[in-house]
């Protein structure tokens, strides 16, 4: 019998969350699930600024990898899921194909989009050419083995992060201990730990959009790390050795600048033949909706809140909603039901990590700052281990990482 073939494009938060709900929700009879992701892993974003501060000696690239990403084969073994490990390169939603560099053309009847986002440099001259992001597993490796040679060399350190969102505070504020780690290590005779780290941020705050009692008790704990935020100060140019604000402003002289300003949707979405948003991703309807049979979750997709009319963030658990919403329309649509809008929660809970084993829990009914915070973290992505591999190998991976983690605290 020939049953219909979802395809999930992205082993993110949002594909793997469609692939397991569509699993878990239909027979292995009534549908084939392919999951296609260009690695062989999911890589755990929350943990990425960990990545680029986990010191060389503690753990060498290969080391950290197998620590700190989660093999997909051991997650989807005994799911029913088939995995590709290939890259899309293109899609016509015409006649339902997509195109993978290696095994050509993959038809499809259902077809979830969950490529996810990557960074914007917004044609800011010098950026791409001279900035360090922070997006996927390579680039935190580049920046913590970029730091450790600046220290071979010299004994103080000027980091500049563009961005003052999650991924810059959490970043810039992990790399206080770090980099003192790295030159009590190097220069023995140094009595004390020299380097000056900030923060520019083009809006008048910090993690816009945030509580503002989350925003406060980030500012205090980054005045205590002594790390300076310039807040309402652009980016306008980027040379190898300097950071221009906006005119007026004299340039700002930095070893090494972290570029954390700003996500838009794949280049490679342009090639899709479907609608895009005002940030390069894909605008869905109420059922999380591109095209006809064509879902898109995550940070693929534009999705306008009804209720206050703005566009989702771009955040894990969105993504995990949003999946869910698609699968359960998937599987609606298989079984010849009818589609359910997806309607987000209020608010979705975060936490924030601002050095060392100091986070900011927003639990959405408190706030918990502080170690509390922190150990709340390590739990939550305990839970989420737990719920993709089989207790014994989570808790092992769990603990692995949690050691890498406090290597440098
Ligand atoms: C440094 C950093 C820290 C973050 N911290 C947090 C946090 O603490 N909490 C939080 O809620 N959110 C956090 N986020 C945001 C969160 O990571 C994203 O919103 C979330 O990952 C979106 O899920 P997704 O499934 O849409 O995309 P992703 O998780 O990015 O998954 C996309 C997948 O598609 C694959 N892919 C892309 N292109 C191709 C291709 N052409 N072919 C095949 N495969 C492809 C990628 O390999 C990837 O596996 C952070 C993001 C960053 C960059």
């Amino acid at each position: 019998m020939i049953v219909p073939r979802i395809v999930i494009a992205g082993a993110g938060f949002g594909g793997i969350g469609a692939a397991r709900h569509i699993a878990r929700g239909l027979r292995r009879t009534e549908a084939e699930i392919i999951l296609i992701d260009h690695n062989p892993y999911q890589l755990y974003t929350p943990a990425l600024y960990e990545i680029a501060t986990v010191p060389r000696d503690a753990a060498p690239a290969m080391a950290l990898k197998t620590t700190m990403v989660l093999p997909l084969d051991r997650m989807l073994a005994g799911t029913g899921i088939t995995f590709i490990h290939d890259e899309i390169l293109g899609l016509d939603a015409k006649t339902r194909t997509l195109s993978l560099r290696d095994a050509g053309t993959l038809p499809f009847d259902y077809l979830v989009l969950a490529l996810g986002s990557e960074t914007n440099y917004f044609n800011i001259p010098g950026l791409k050419e001279h900035a360090y992001p922070l997006k996927r597993f390579e680039d935190a490796v580049r920046i913590r083995n970029r730091i450790e040679t600046l220290l071979r060399d010299r004994d103080t350190l000027t980091i500049v992060v563009g961005g003052g969102g999650p991924s810059g505070v959490e970043l810039v504020a992990e790399f206080e201990n770090y980099i003192c780690r790295i030159q009590r290590a190097v220069h023995t005779d140094q009595k004390v730990c020299r380097h000056q780290m900030v923060i520019l941020e083009g809006s008048d705050t910090i993690l816009r959009g945030f509580d503002p009692r989350i925003i406060a008790l980030a500012q205090r704990r980054l005045a205590a790390l002594d790390i300076k935020v310039c807040t309402g100060t652009t980016i306008t140019k980027v040379t190898e050795t300097e950071v221009y604000p906006q005119e007026g402003s004299a340039p700002i002289p930095c070893d090494i600048l972290i570029w954390t300003g700003g996500v838009a949707g794949l280049a490679s979405f342009g090639h899709f033949g479907l609608p895009l948003g005002p940030k390069g991703n894909f605008p869905v309807d109420e059922f999380l909706q591109v095209g006809e049979r064509i879902f898109a979750v995550g940070d693929a997709a534009h999705f306008i809140d009804p209720r206050t009319k703005t566009p989702l963030p771009w955040n894990a658990s969105i993504a995990e909603g949003e999946a869910r919403a698609a699968a359960k329309n998937i599987i609606a649509a298989v079984r010849g039901k009818p589609s359910q809008p997806f309607r987000p929660a209020r608010r979705y809970p975060y936490i924030l990590t601002v050095g060392k084993k100091y986070a900011i829990a927003d639990m959405i009914f408190f706030i918990l700052p502080g170690l509390s915070g922190w150990m709340i973290k390590l739990l939550v992505e305990l839970r989420y281990l737990i719920g993709i591999f089989s207790p014994a190998f989570a808790l092992r991976s769990w603990w692995r990482k949690v050691m890498l983690y406090i290597s440098n605290d």
